[in-house]
């Protein structure tokens, strides 16, 4: 989950490093640290954020042309000056960042006692490091074997960059599970946990492979596996803008990131959906579409957000397409030796394409015979790289911790695949396929009509702020809403919020309404359950609950009962998904800044789960 960088060429590596973890902050922000290396080397390591590092090192005058930086994310050891990377080893030979977890690090951290090793800090990485170094002096072999031996040793993830300070020239990276991409300049190197800090040097990249190592220096490049096998490196175009990775006139990204729904979800579909053919291509898809219109059962993995977008997905696809589908968190699901026959097609879900569980849950479904679809949001992922295919959700990077506009970019994904497989199983007639296409297309606009209203919905946020608990209630198409709703709320104003299906209130959660506790009800007059769901608000209202709805433009009835509301356009029911969610991601968003929080960098979160 944390963020890595290193530079290595001609220019003074200290700006490039410090810009770069900036970037990657959002990775991971308890901790930050940087090594630069020129004659000697420079090691600053702090807990706190990168400004800090910043504030204490820019003074210093650091100059070299080699570079490491680290934003950490705690998994082993609390967030210290001590436990910060870099981490050098015991007699100082290897300096090591790396974002991932040693799993096996206990037993390795004993017999490396157990032969007269020291630590000083609680963390995996440093048994790592002194595991390279024991090979390299025990064994006199060259820094980059003594590296590659070391990870034949080691058991679990890591993105790691390395130097040795007896060949202060080289820099050594390496990867299994955790992601790391090489820029390539003209003599100069970049190497980052994404390209969000290459791309304003260079848009030539190289993804590095699981098991692979990269020797790098200032004019040479070499790629091998950790067995000592050469392999060529294959260098990609990537189109990143700097504009996109910047907070372009909003306090946060994550405000910006609600607001550019409209655009990202045009972008999904863009190319896709078309209104003048009345025609929906999924490109990516193209290899497994027979598999798919014949498909007797889906299963969506996924985590957080991506399981709550899965869970719409499954509505989407039983009642359009009429796949019997099912949902399950990647982390269960990897664990409980599921039931997976070679006929199933599972849909692994990940706005990073780096979600450990959800990378492992694809990995055990392709053992198992499987056909496997990413939906992701990042080109050149592990998830797009290891599935049989897939579509991408054009959504742009998506920095803000509580993901926004990556959940209703694979919900359009999601409504696309059920539409178009509803047509070609022949469940969804000609006429209603083309006027979902059309209503589809509409959507942008709708959200735009929503986006207007944020000035009422920051005003609504002050209901929230002396407030511990609430409830989210939804039904069909709403009842995920609710829980991204609830999860949202959670995540970044630390306010304990439950979503439920609103018929579920019954048993039990109505026990906890009172006049204290808030209810987010979100309705849509064209949901079956309707009259259901006005039921459900009289039964809050008779236990003086407080009750807020969404609503659809116009809605006199709900509207009349409820205590505050939020409009949103009329839409079929299986689009409502994509409109409800925005005034939650609002009001979330506002409740959090009136009370101060760090909406980017929530506490104890970060962006990408590349750990388990
Ligand atoms: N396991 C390492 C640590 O706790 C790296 C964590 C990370 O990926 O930030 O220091």
């Amino acid at each position: 989950m944390c963020g890595i960088v290193g530079y290595i060429g001609f220019r003074n590596a200290y700006p490039v490093i410090i810009n770069g973890l900036k970037r990657l902050e959002y990775r991971g922000y308890d901790s930050a640290g940087l090594a630069i290396i020129n004659d000697n080397y420079h090691i600053y390591k702090y807990k706190g954020k990168v400004k800090d590092l910043e504030e204490k090192t820019k003074n210093l005058n650091l100059t070299g042309t080699i570079g490491i930086g680290h934003t950490r994310w705690a998994t082993h050891g609390e967030p210290s000056d001590i436990n910060a990377h870099p981490h050098i080893s015991m007699n100082k030979k290897f300096i090591i960042i790396h974002n991932g977890i040693i799993e096996n690090y206990a037993r390795l951290k004993k017999r490396l006692e157990d032969r007269g090793y020291n630590f000083i800090s609680q963390t995996d990485t440093e048994v790592l490091a002194n595991l390279i170094e024991y090979i390299y002096l025990k064994g006199r072999v060259t820094p980059e074997i003594a590296l590659r031996l070391a990870l034949t040793k080691v058991c679990g993830a890591y993105g790691i960059l390395v130097v040795c300070t007896d060949e202060k020239e080289t820099l050594f990276a390496a990867r299994k599970g955790s992601p790391l991409v090489i820029g390539v300049g003209e003599g100069e190197y970049f190497i980052a946990s994404d390209a969000t800090p290459i791309v304003e040097y260079t848009n030539r990249v190289i993804f590095l492979n699981d098991d692979e190592v990269a020797i790098v220096k200032k004019n040479e490049f070499s790629l091998k596996t950790i067995m000592n096998v050469p392999v060529t490196p294959v260098i990609q175009e990537i189109d990143i803008e700097i504009g996109d990775i910047e907070k372009g006139g909003f306090d946060h990204f994550m405000l910006k990131e609600i607001f550019e729904q409209p655009r990202a979800i045009e972008d999904t579909f863009r190319g896709r959906l078309s209104i003048k053919d009345k025609s929906i291509t999924l490109g990516g898809l193209y290899n497994v579409m027979d598999k798919l219109i014949n498909a007797k059962r889906i299963i969506i993995v996924g985590c957080g957000t991506s399981w709550h977008a899965g869970l719409v997905g499954e509505y989407l696809l039983e009642d359009l397409a009429k796949i019997p589908t099912e949902v399950e968190y990647a982390s269960e699901f990897r664990y409980r030796n599921p039931i997976i026959n070679e006929d199933d097609i599972v849909i692994a879900i990940s706005q990073s394409g780096e979600t450990a569980d959800t990378i492992a849950a694809i990995r055990l479904a392709k053992e198992k015979g499987a056909t496997v679809i990413g939906i992701c949001n990042v080109v050149g992922s592990t998830v797009a790289r290891e599935t049989h295919a897939g579509v991408f959700t054009h959504a742009g990077p998506e920095i803000g911790v509580a993901s926004t506009k990556a959940f209703t970019a694979q919900i359009t994904i999601l409504t696309l695949m059920a539409l178009l497989l509803g047509y070609k199983r022949g469940f969804l007639p000609k006429e209603k396929y083309e006027y979902y296409i059309n209503e589809m297309f509409e959507i942008p606009k709708k959200i735009e009509k929503i986006l207007n209203q944020h000035e009422k919905i920051k005003e609504l946020a002050q209901v929230f702020n002396n407030i511990n608990n609430s409830l989210y209630l939804g039904r069909g198409y709403l009842f995920p809403v609710a829980l991204e709703g609830a999860l949202k709320l959670k995540e970044i104003s630390y306010i304990h919020a439950e979503g439920y299906p609103a018929a579920e209130m019954k048993h039990g959660p109505i026990a906890l309404i009172d006049e204290s506790m808030p209810v987010v009800v979100l309705a849509s007059n064209k949901d079956i359950t309707y009259e259901k769901i006005i039921s459900n608000i009289q039964e809050v209202k008779a236990r003086k609950g407080m009750v807020i709805s969404i609503i659809t433009e116009g809605d006199e009835k709900i509207s009349k009962i409820s205590d505050y509301c939020i409009e949103i356009p009329e839409a079929p029911d299986i689009l409502t998904a994509l409109l409800s969610v925005v005034p939650l991601q609002l009001l979330s968003y506002y409740i959090a800044v009136n009370r101060g929080y760090n909406v980017d960098q929530p506490r104890n979160l970060a962006k990408s789960v590349t750990v388990e």
